[in-house]
Formats: structure tokens, C-alpha cells, sequence
């Protein structure tokens, strides 16, 4: 008899191992659970609604559903409807990838206050997120301070700067684009707390801010700062060009003519010391030291600040975690610790790093290491396979507890369609998850 594999989480990660798994005779039975209605994880909460092109890898990722050996049970929570010890009594193997779509804290004071938010609070609402509230009352903001130097913190600034009509063009949510509405920004600080040479931002996503319509850019670094040398990077060396061709850009523009831009402020050497307000965000405290010079004091009168500092993963309970790294320790994606039978890919296996394509490889060595081990007669006889497999299915029916599959996915897809074809939209996301359900299940 084949194996049969649990893979928990559809993101690209779980999706890439779902299609690994697939390429192996051995392979009987691969079923995917997910805790929302809809697969895709960060591709769909994540990626920004503005970068359609990106989305577009669901396309392929879609098609591992299309083999009579997966299946897909969404709105199925690991932990709540079915547990650690069910999978490993349905399955021969379980991998988990269940991602980092946490925030973590800065630790500073004010962090707590309304408006303060993290960036996978704040993305996981813009993108229409079943279980995420609205972070903040952003109505009036009209400055914004972005902490870090990271592709996402070029996201959240270039949303929050985009004009509305391109936004209303999107899949986001009309919820949120009315509220979009609401906020004014039109001044962005970024602080990074290295120099231009360390950001970590990529090479379209920089250029794509540093060239927004109706926004001029303020690079507060010296020409000296923005050098090249020879012994950098490539991608070093292309980050420092795009941010010199930026400066000189607008050194010459007209005051009269700047002064109706919206602005886009990059920090280096700048941290945030506090964060300034008694119920709601005012200000922000920063310092900037630059190498070997003093550190010097500012303050940003501004009405929301956004983290960008890394996204966080969240232990499974049962399998040891790595709270710094906050991530599952593993070997080549077996966690550690266990029999053999559980593994981990994407994010929770090696933290939050890397593009989606990334997790390709990532969930080739994992599955790697699982066929390995599951045909090694060797471990066999260690592993506490299961004798039986009740399945899983009917332990769902026998529990009342309604999942969706993938054609009552794809129903969901169909009405988000529609209700994007009456937005002149191609598809514009449901967010209430009982409305995503009725739309699986053929319910008005
Ligand atoms: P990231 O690339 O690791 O960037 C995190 C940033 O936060 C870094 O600049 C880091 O500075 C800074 N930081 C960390 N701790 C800090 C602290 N205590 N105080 C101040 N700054 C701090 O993480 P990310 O932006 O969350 O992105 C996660 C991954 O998703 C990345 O691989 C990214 O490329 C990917 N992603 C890609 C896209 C895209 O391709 N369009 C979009 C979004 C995300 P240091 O460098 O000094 O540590």
C-alpha cells in the first residue's frame, strides 16, 4: 500500500511539497488542509494587490489538485477541528507548512498605542484576510513611518501612497478600499537602521517605489553613502544606483511643483526610540548614528507607524520550536525530536526568508528526506505507523464539521468574480468567512 501524506497549510510551501510528493510512485494519498476556506496563503494575504503578474503562480500551483491523489480540505484548523495526534493516526507522514504571519515587536515604548500596528496585521487586512480585523481607525493619516528595510516594508509604503483608482482596480477587498478612501496619506518616512548598502529590498520592487506617479523621493544620504565600490554586490550595487538616480532626479524639481507631490522619505542609520501619543500614535522618536559619528535625535509628527521587521511563525503544539528564529528545528525538513513521520517546509522550517520560489526547493529537500526515510526498512521499523487509516473525511462528517473542497473552492473563485465583473474589477475577494462559505456550499 502507497503512503498517505498530510500536508498542513496550502501556501505556495504546503503547495510545492504537495507537488513533490506527487512525483513519487510510492505516493498514494496526498491531502491538504488549510484553516481558511481558500488555498494560496501568503500569495493570496501577502502578495500585494497591486502585483497581479505574482498572483498569477497560483495558476500553477492549482494544478496539483487536478491529480485523484490530492485532496483539499479547507476551513479545516490543525489544532481546533483536528489534532496533532488524529494526523498522525490517519497518515503515515505529516509536513507542515504553516508559514510566519505573525508580527514581531520592536519592544519600544508606544508600540501598543492605536495606530501602531505590524506590517502582517496590517497586509493580511488590505489583502482581505477572513480572520483579520481592520489594525487601526486610519482615517485622516497623513503621515506614515515605516520601520525596516525590507521588500515588505516597500509594500506597505507603495500601497499607501498608490492612487485610489488603481487600488479600486485590484482584487482587494471594497471594504478596504473605501477606507483607503479614508486615509490621506501622502508623506512615508522609512527608517532603516543600516546603511543603503544593507537594505534587503529587490531590484523592481526599489524602482517601483523610487518612480511612483504623483510622489517625490527624498533620499537622506550623501553622495559619498551612495557610492559604489568595487567589491560590492551585484544587487548592492544596483539598489545604490536606483537610489542615486532618485536623488538627482529631484535635486532641481520646483518647489511649486513638489509641493502638491505626495513624499517618500528614505532613513538610514535610523531607529525608532519611542513612539509618541496617549491613546493614539503622534509622533515618533528617531536617532540616526551614522558609523563613527554621534547619534542625532529627530522627531516625525506622524498618525500611524507600520513595523516591517520580519514576519513570525507560531509554534505547534507538541513539536519543539525555536523561538528566536521562531521556527521548527529540523533536518533537512524531519523535525527534530520525532520519529520520523513529521517534517516541515517553507518559512517554519527556515524562518522568514526567501520569495516564493524559494520554497521550491525548500519542499524538494523535505520531501526528499521523507521518501527517504518512509521506504528506508531501516527507520521503518522505528516509525509508529498507523495500522489502520480511518479516514479523514469521514472523521470530519462524524464530527459536523463542514470542509471545502476544491471544487466548492473554486465556487468562491466564481462569486468573487462576479462581484468583480460588477466593480469593473476581474475579481474582488470575499472577506467574511461566512460568506465564502456560502458561496462554497451553493448557499444565497
Ligand atoms: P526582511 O527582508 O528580512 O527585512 C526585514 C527588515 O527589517 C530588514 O531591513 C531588517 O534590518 C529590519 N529589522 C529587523 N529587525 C529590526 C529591528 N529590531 N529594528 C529595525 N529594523 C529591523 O523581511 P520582510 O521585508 O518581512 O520580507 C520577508 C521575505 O519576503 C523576504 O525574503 C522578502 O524578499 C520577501 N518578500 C518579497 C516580496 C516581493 O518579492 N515583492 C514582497 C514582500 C516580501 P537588518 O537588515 O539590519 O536586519
Amino acid at each position: 500500500m502507497g503512503h498517505h501524506i498530510a500536508v498542513v497549510g496550502a501556501g505556495p510551501s504546503g503547495i510545492y511539497a504537495v507537488q513533490a510528493l506527487l512525483s513519487s510512485r510510492a505516493v498514494e494519498r496526498v491531502d491538504v488542509l488549510e484553516s481558511l476556506p481558500a488555498p494560496y496563503g501568503l500569495l493570496r494575504y501577502g502578495v500585494a494587490p497591486d502585483h497581479p503578474k505574482t498572483k498569477t503562480i497560483s495558476r500553477a500551483l492549482a494544478r496539483a489538485f487536478e491529480d485523484p491523489r490530492v485532496r483539499f480540505f479547507g476551513n479545516v484548523h490543525v489544532g481546533r477541528d483536528v489534532t496533532r495526534a488524529d494526523l498522525l493516526a490517519h497518515y503515515d507522514a505529516v509536513v507542515y507548512a504553516t508559514g510566519a504571519r505573525y508580527d514581531r515587536d520592536l519592544g519600544i515604548e508606544g508600540e501598543e498605542l492605536a495606530g501602531s500596528m505590524g506590517a502582517a496585521h496590517f497586509v493580511a487586512w488590505y489583502t482581505g484576510h477572513p480572520d483579520v480585523l481592520k489594525p487601526a481607525e486610519l482615517d485622516g493619516t497623513t503621515t506614515l513611518v515605516v520601520i525596516g528595510a525590507g521588500n515588505v516594508a516597500l509594500d506597505v509604503s507603495r500601497i499607501s501612497l498608490q492612487p485610489l483608482a488603481l487600488l479600486s482596480g485590484t482584487d482587494m477587498p471594497r471594504e478596504v478600499i473605501d477606507e483607503f478612501g479614508d486615509w490621506a496619506v501622502c508623506e512615508v518616512h522609512l527608517l532603516a537602521r543600516r546603511g543603503p548598502e544593507h537594505v534587503k529590498f529587490t531590484r523592481v520592487e526599489l524602482a517601483e517605489l523610487l518612480t511612483l506617479p504623483d510622489t517625490r523621493v527624498v533620499i537622506h544620504a550623501s553622495d559619498a553613502e551612495l557610492a559604489e565600490h568595487p567589491d560590492h554586490p551585484r544587487e548592492v550595487a544596483t539598489n545604490l544606483r536606483l537610489f542615486r538616480e532618485a536623488k538627482e532626479r529631484w535635486a532641481d524639481a520646483a518647489p511649486e511643483a513638489m509641493a502638491k507631490l505626495k513624499t517618500m522619505h528614505f532613513h538610514f542609520w535610523t531607529v525608532a526610540t519611542r513612539i509618541e501619543g496617549t491613546e493614539a500614535v503622534t509622533g515618533v522618536d528617531i536617532e540616526t548614528t551614522r558609523p563613527g559619528e554621534e547619534p542625532v535625535g529627530a522627531h516625525i509628527e506622524a498618525q500611524a507607524v507600520i513595523r516591517a521587521i520580519g514576519y513570525r511563525g507560531e509554534p505547534i503544539p507538541g513539536l519543539p520550536f525555536d523561538p528566536d528564529a521562531c521556527r521548527i528545528p529540523n533536518d533537512a525538513g524531519e523535525v527534530a525530536g520525532t520519529d520520523g513521520r513529521e517534517y516541515v517546509t517553507g518559512w517554519i522550517k527556515r524562518g522568514p526568508t526567501g520569495v516564493i520560489g524559494t520554497n521550491k526547493g525548500d519542499a524538494a529537500e523535505t520531501v526528499a528526506t521523507l521518501l527517504a526515510t518512509l521506504s528506508d526498512p531501516a527507520r521503518q521499523r522505528s516509525l509508529s505507523a498507523p495500522s489502520t487509516r480511518p479516514d479523514l473525511a469521514d472523521a470530519l462528517a462524524e464530527a459536523a464539521k463542514e470542509h471545502v473542497d476544491w471544487m466548492q473552492w473554486q465556487r468562491i473563485q466564481e462569486a468573487e468574480n462576479a462581484l468583480g465583473a460588477e466593480h469593473g474589477a476581474k475579481s474582488i475577494k470575499l472577506v467574511d468567512r461566512e460568506e465564502m462559505l456560502r458561496a462554497a456550499f451553493g448557499e444565497q
